[in-house]
């Protein structure tokens, strides 16, 4: 059985854990409070004036003139997120994190029910609660797709588990658009052909599927009827990459050279420690410059040499950028590595001789981290600017009482 674990606002969650002084009211976590930006995360007490993350931040002050905004801290968050993956990794070894608060657990055998492994999750709740005073919503299915599509049905707190049917029963009224991995562009397709509701996807015959869709036609029909067979790939094993690479969205459009130069050594900094982590060199380096109408430029130079360093991809992207920036407004800046190889030094001797869990948290963090910084969760420019990123310590996460938080006129 698949447990998706959930957590519930987890940013703002997370702070109201820390900071006693903002429980049971409306919190914002956002990047600086003070400049324009988007909700990072809204608590449960601030969704129902209709604050959701990603709105800006004048909008819900608008719809919530009362809430707290807080700047969010991500090395707390992600410091947390490995503290709850070690809770998991507890329970079994099969963990695949899937963003930086929902996770995917491979639990019990082959002929374990959702009965047992709805104990388990009951008791994984009680043990987060316990341990760090938050809430998590569990789905629990039979394969990825229900266990993810579950955990959404009942929030927060809520356990709910879907055989196939459960799933048909629970989602085939429902716009197609609740399907996973369903997104707009394709619903607005599927709506074309007829196809309303999860349920009219299920019983779609074959061909006008597979006319409009090719391949991906029939797999669409399969997960309309909760059928899913991608496998758990637990977060310590790798699959070979071809390329790494991270890329932001702005929080703004910039044509500020020393803030996208500043934004291009993060990413580069980003693509090294993951390179590194997942022991890999590479030699060709990609930058992506998307202006604000949307037109992506792509421009790659290759190396002398292998490397996973920061410092020659960082110069060889910005010397890229300088060489074809006209100097318009950036919406997006991203950087590739691509030409990869496996790293010499990079054998199994390192996974032996040293603790091994400590070199798979290592992984983890950086690949949590590293989705905090894709989702742009905490508005990017703002925190190039005014800190780097450390490494976060193991240890229990300390709060910092009422240091962070503060009132909004
Ligand atoms: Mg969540």
């Amino acid at each position: 059985m698949i447990l998706l674990v959930d957590m519930d606002a987890f940013f703002a969650s997370v702070e109201q854990a820390h900071h006693p002084q903002l429980r049971g009211k409306p919190v914002i976590v956002c990047g600086d409070p003070s400049r324009r930006g988007v909700v990072t995360a809204a608590s449960y007490e601030a969704r129902p004036s209709g604050v959701r993350a990603g709105m800006p931040l004048q909008e819900a002050r608008r719809l919530c003139p009362d809430a707290i905004y807080v700047e969010g801290d991500p090395e707390k968050y992600v410091a947390l997120s490995l503290q709850l993956l070690n809770l998991y990794l507890s329970i079994t070894p099969d963990v695949e994190p899937f963003s930086v608060d929902e996770a995917f657990l491979s639990v019990g055998k082959p002929g374990t029910t959702l009965d047992d492994a709805s104990v388990i999750a009951r008791d994984l709740q009680r043990t987060i609660d316990a341990r760090f005073g938050l809430g998590a919503s569990i789905g629990i299915g039979p394969n990825k797709l229900i266990a993810k599509m579950a955990a959404g049905v009942r929030k927060p707190r809520g356990l709910t588990a879907l055989d196939e049917a459960g799933f048909r029963a629970e989602f085939w009224s429902q716009e197609v658009q609740a399907l996973w991995g369903v997104g707009e562009k394709m619903s607005a397709r599927l709506r074309e052909i007829g196809i309303m509701t999860v349920g009219d996807l299920g019983r779609a015959p074959a061909g006008p599927l597979k006319a409009e869709f090719g391949i991906i036609g029939p797999q669409l029909k399969e997960a309309a009827w909760g059928k899913d067979d991608t496998p758990l790939v637990p977060y310590h094993e790798g699959v070979e990459a071809k390329s790494m690479g991270h890329e932001v969205t702005l929080a703004e459009d910039s044509d500020d050279p020393a803030m996208l130069e500043g934004m291009l050594l993060r990413l580069s900094d980003q693509v090294a420690r993951r390179l590194r982590s997942e022991g890999y060199v590479g030699r060709t380096v990609c930058v992506k410059l998307r202006d604000r109408r949307f037109v992506t430029r792509l421009r790659q130079r290759v190396l002398e040499g292998f490397t996973a360093e920061h410092r020659p991809i960082f110069e060889t992207a910005r010397a890229l950028m300088r060489e074809h920036w006209r100097g318009d407004a950036l919406r997006l800046v991203g950087v590739t590595v691509s030409q990869l190889e496996r790293a010499p030094e990079h054998d199994q001797s390192e996974l032996f001789a040293h603790d091994l869990k400590a070199v798979r948290l290592r992984t983890a963090l950086d690949r949590v981290r590293d989705r905090l910084g894709e989702a742009s969760l905490i508005p990017a420019a703002t925190m190039t600017r005014r800190r780097r990123l450390k490494h976060v310590p193991f240890g229990p996460v300390g709060g910092r009482p009422g240091g962070r938080a503060r009132r909004e006129a």
